[in-house]
């Protein structure tokens, strides 16, 4: 009877969850934060190129194998190309043969947020910017699974690098 409550109990929790806690994720809404960047779409649009502007602000998706950082091995931090916030490390980095950045966890618990994503008929976890609220990439649970099974897969367009000097 006791093992039944737990079975009940355990399905009604999975049932109820929301988002997944991820390791180094704290934030399932945009963190309130005292450096906050924020800006009117118009603004946005002044600040960055316009293929920044189509993801970073648009939620939009570069093409596989397009952006400057896929292939980058150099070692680094990648920072919000909108507002310079530090988001992934080269060392959580790993080739995922997808075309895009693919990293194993976000740069810190302060770096990143992640919310639901239910466009174009698939659920996904989106993963946003914790200082400015721009759209960065998704999070899938296909990485590798001695690091943490996570994949971020990240748009270079939404990021800038600055090698370890
Ligand atoms: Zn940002």
């Amino acid at each position: 009877m006791r093992a039944l409550i737990l079975i009940v109990i355990a399905v009604a929790v999975t049932a109820c969850a929301q988002l997944p806690s991820l390791p180094l994720v704290t934030h399932h809404a945009s963190p309130k934060r005292a450096d906050k960047v924020v800006h009117t779409s118009a603004q946005w649009k002044r600040l960055l190129t316009p293929a920044q502007f189509s993801v970073l602000r648009g939620e939009g998706t570069e093409a596989a194998f397009s952006g400057a950082y896929w292939n980058n091995h150099q070692q680094g931090v990648y920072y919000c190309a909108a507002c310079g916030n530090p988001v992934f490390r080269s060392s959580d980095k790993f080739d995922s043969g997808t075309g895009w950045p693919s990293y194993v966890r976000p740069y810190d618990d302060k770096s990143v947020w992640i919310r639901e994503d239910d466009s174009l008929g698939m659920q996904r976890i989106e993963v946003m910017c914790a200082k400015c609220d721009s759209h960065l990439g998704h999070v899938f649970d296909d990485g590798p699974t001695d690091r943490g099974g996570l994949r971020y897969c990240i748009n270079s367009v939404s990021l800038t690098f600055k090698k370890k000097s």
